[in-house]
Parts: structure tokens; sequence; C-alpha cells
């Protein structure tokens, strides 16, 4: 069994995929050939709102518009807090945990379903594939079929997370990761990368520019699930995190400029 200080295996890429250079766009070099983006509930929302916010999906799908237009393949991960989180809504109801986390898995397709329309309002070519089939409204999960749609240009959103309760999308966006071969892993968020406390909370919080997912899981940095970062660190998956509310940022951590907080070996 590798432990955590073991050398992780290098990351095993599909073998679908050719080559291995990073994809070019005429107006930028894309560090990267293929990723998986993680938006949160947040994107869909105006800050501190719920539900959907037309301006907002517009404003994500036109930086994640720009990203494709770089050559880069794009499987974006979707969450749903914008609807509900299932942890907090068993904590104040009479719902059964794992029902509320279904739940939230189902606000997840809702917010698939929403970024799709808005970027095929900006003319990208996109699918929605669901951990949790939906037959009506959108694919079930199929990796060789997601790999297929993203060797073809296509964007792939896929929502309802990993299809079972009591975890959250980003363990969903590292399972994701690790399972199509992408060489990273993007998370945008409404913070600009990771701190050593609440920076709403403490004025004295730093932020770190780079770390290593020993140091995340060591100190318990609230970034994601630690299983997520595990599975990333057992893979070799790169980990960006950044703010979704700066325009421009998700190009930039593309194009391999430093943005936010980068987390590896
Ligand atoms: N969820 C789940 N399993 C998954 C992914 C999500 O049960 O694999 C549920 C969980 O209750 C979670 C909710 O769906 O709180 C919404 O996802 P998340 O909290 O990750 O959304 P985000 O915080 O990214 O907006």
């Amino acid at each position: 069994m590798p432990t955590r200080s073991a050398r992780p295996k290098p990351a095993r890429r599909s073998p679908l995929v050719g080559g291995g250079r990073a994809a070019g766009g005429r107006s930028g070099r894309s560090r990267y050939r293929r990723i998986v983006l993680k938006i949160s509930g947040e994107g869909f929302c105006q800050p501190g709102g719920f539900g959907l916010d037309g301006e907002t999906i517009n404003r994500i799908a036109a930086e994640i518009d720009t990203v494709a237009r770089l050559g880069v393949q794009v499987a974006v991960v979707v969450g749903g807090g914008n609807f509900l989180r299932g942890a907090s809504l068993a904590e104040d109801s009479d719902i059964h945990p794992a029902s509320a986390h279904y739940m939230g898995m189902l606000a997840t397709v809702i917010n698939a379903l929403a970024l799709q329309e808005t970027l095929e309002a900006h003319g990208r070519v996109t699918r929605v594939q669901s951990a949790i089939p939906i037959a009506p409204v959108c694919e079930p999960f199929i990796r060789r079929r997601c790999i297929s749609h993203l060797e073809k240009g296509r964007i792939v959103i896929l929502g309802a997370g990993t299809g079972r309760p009591f975890v959250t999308t980003d363990s969903a966006a590292a399972l994701a990761a690790v399972e199509l071969g992408a060489d990273v892993l993007l998370k945008a968020t409404k913070v600009d990368g990771v701190y050593s406390a609440d920076p709403m909370k403490d004025r004295s919080a730093k932020r770190y520019g780079a770390l290593t997912y020993n140091q995340v899981i060591n100190d318990r940095l609230k970034v994601m699930d630690v299983s997520a970062i595990d599975m990333c660190q057992q893979h070799g998956v790169p980990i960006v995190v950044f703010s979704l509310m700066k325009p421009g940022n998700m190009r930039r951590a593309v194009l391999g400029e430093p943005v936010g907080t980068t987390i590896d070996e």
C-alpha cells in the first residue's frame, strides 16, 4: 500500500490521448492539454446569493469560452452550493442526510444545464454527463464517451458529483481529473487561493503561492476534502486554486501564469 510519504506514481494519462504536448491557440499557449475545472455553486449566483443569476453564469461561460479557445480540452465539474449542501440541509431539517446529499447532487445538475445553455449561447459545443442518470435531460457519465467528446473539442459538464452521498463535488472533481487523465485540476472559488486562516475573519491570514499536498493535509488547510487531495497526490494531479471573481483569472491559470495557489508534490 502506498503511504502518503511514498513517491506518487506519475500521472496516468488516458491511452486515448495522443502526443502529450500542450495545446496552442491563436492568442496564447495553454500549459495543459486537458483540464478539469471545478466551479462551485458560487459561480452561478450573485455573491452571497441563492439560485441562478443569468449575468453571473454568462460571465463564467465567457471565461470558459476564452479558455476553450486556447485549444485545451475542458471538462467542468459543477457544485450545487448555490441551492443546497446536503450536510447543512440534514442538520436543519428532518430530511435523512443521504436524501439531503442526493438533493444536493440534483442541484448540481440544474447548474450543469444552466452552464450548458449559456456556453452554447457563446457558440461552444457541449455535453452534460451526470453521475445519476437522468435520461431525458443529459447523458450518463461514461468515461470513454466523455474522453471522446473532449477530443472532439466539446466541453463536457459533469453533474451529480460522484453519484454517491456524503462527499462533495471536490471529490468528484479529483476523481474526474484522475479518470479522464487531466493534466491539472483547476478549482475556481470565491477566494483567491489558499490561506493560513479564514481571510474574512483573520486579517493576519497569509495567502500561500505554492503548497505541497502533505502541507495541505497535515496543516488541515481548508481547500478540499482530504480524500480529494489524497486522490490527486496518489495520481500526481496538480491542483490550482484561484478566484472566480477576478476576470481573466481562468485564462491566466490555463496559460500557467501564477494565479492563486498551486498544490503539488
Ligand atoms: N454531493 C454529494 N455527493 C457528491 C457531490 C455532491 O452528496 O459526490 C452533495 C453534497 O450534499 C454537497 C452538494 O451535493 O454539499 C452540493 O455540492 P458541493 O457542496 O460540492 O457544492 P459547492 O460547494 O461546490 O457549490
